[in-house]
């Protein structure tokens, strides 16, 4: 076993760099895992680009690894094996738990996605407890699609869409993406992509959106009533405030706006839209109590159509950078998957 490993850390000013880093040792309990793949995520993006994150943090959430090293006292888990590490569930007992909303539980630690000490290095330590085995059928690099999946299923319940709805989806990036095809997985299949991006329209239309169109092409509402086509469902992907205002534009009478891509520039929405369509505006973040198991479930099911919402071309950790500008300018429409192990 070496002693080091390469890491992309955040170096302030909008920069990562490849470094050595010690490799950490599994404390009782735990478990030490070599990473295989670390998807990057939108939240990247806006600590890195944006600069948020803190200098010397190793970002990355969305990872799948196989155990390099079992601790003392960890029963049931040997070396090879292949896994996702799960998320921490609710308490069960604050307020947002005893609502039936583990998702926000109180006393749930929050990521500290800053300084985080993330998976975009080649290994981690982590609790044997929170370990999910990935079912023989699913590869590992397609895992590390588990925790956006989750966040995806939890998205779609929370909006309780049906097969009866009819749905819009702003932003045909890697979250858009993925919501349509979860969508699709659950038989809704009256489903509008707007993107600006041709091949993330193209894109859409693989992982099972019915119709594509650009942003310009959705009308604005009248006044009081709504447009032509009005869709019952609209969940926000894209982060960009002009695509939420255009969404609630969308609507139609008792319709619901999910809000799910974050930005840096908020939406002015029209309050009295909402008040006379009797709208619903609500936000998904996180998972469901169940954690991962569905999702890693849903991967393995064959019913999402991996291919297309997983970029084809794998990224070492120094070609983290400039793969973050690409998809951020809408040039990847896919998950981009970042393998550390890969030295340029
Ligand atoms: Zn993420
Ligand atoms: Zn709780």
């Amino acid at each position: 076993m070496p002693e080091h490993m390469p890491a992309a850390v955040y170096i302030g000013d909008g920069a990562l760099a490849v470094q050595e880093l010690p490799i950490p040792t599994p404390a009782a309990g735990e478990v030490l895992i070599e990473v295989s793949h670390c998807g990057i995520c939108g939240t990247d993006l806006h600590l890195v680009l944006e600069q948020y994150a803190r200098p010397g943090a190793v970002l990355g959430h969305e990872w799948s690894g196989t155990i390099a090293q079992v601790g003392e006292g960890v029963d049931g888990w040997e070396p090879g094996a292949r896994v996702v590490v799960d998320s921490v569930g609710g308490c069960g007992e604050c307020r947002a738990c005893r609502a039936g909303r583990p998702a926000v539980c109180l006393r749930r630690e929050p990521p500290d996605y800053l300084g985080f000490r993330g998976a975009f290095t080649q290994y981690k330590a982590v609790p044997a407890a929170r370990l999910l085995r990935i079912p023989d059928q699913l590869s590992t690099r397609a895992a590390a699609l588990t925790e956006p999946t989750a966040i995806a299923l939890h998205t779609v319940a929370l909006a309780g869409v049906t097969r009866a709805d009819r749905v819009l989806v702003t932003g045909g990036g890697p979250v858009g993406l993925l919501t349509t095809a979860v969508l699709r997985a659950q038989g809704v299949d009256d489903i509008t992509v707007s993107e600006p991006a041709p091949a993330r329209r193209e894109r859409a239309l693989e992982v099972g959106a019915r119709q594509v169109v650009e942003p310009s092409e959705l009308p604005r509402a009248p006044m009081a009533g709504t447009v032509d086509e009005p869709f019952t469902v609209a969940f926000e992907c894209s982060g960009n405030a002009r695509a939420g205002e255009s969404a609630l534009d969308q609507l139609d009478y008792a319709g619901m706006l999910v809000f799910v891509g974050t930005g840096h520039e908020w939406p002015r929405i029209n309050h009295n839209r909402v008040i006379v369509l009797e709208l619903t505006i609500i936000g998904a973040y996180n998972y469901e109590a169940a954690g991962f198991a569905p999702a890693l479930e849903l991967l393995a099911s064959g019913a999402l159509p991996l291919d297309a919402l997983i970029e084809a071309d794998d990224v070492p950790l120094d070609g983290l950078l400039p793969t973050m500008q690409r998809l951020a300018a809408g040039e990847l429409a896919g998950k981009v998957m970042v393998r550390p192990e890969v030295r340029a």
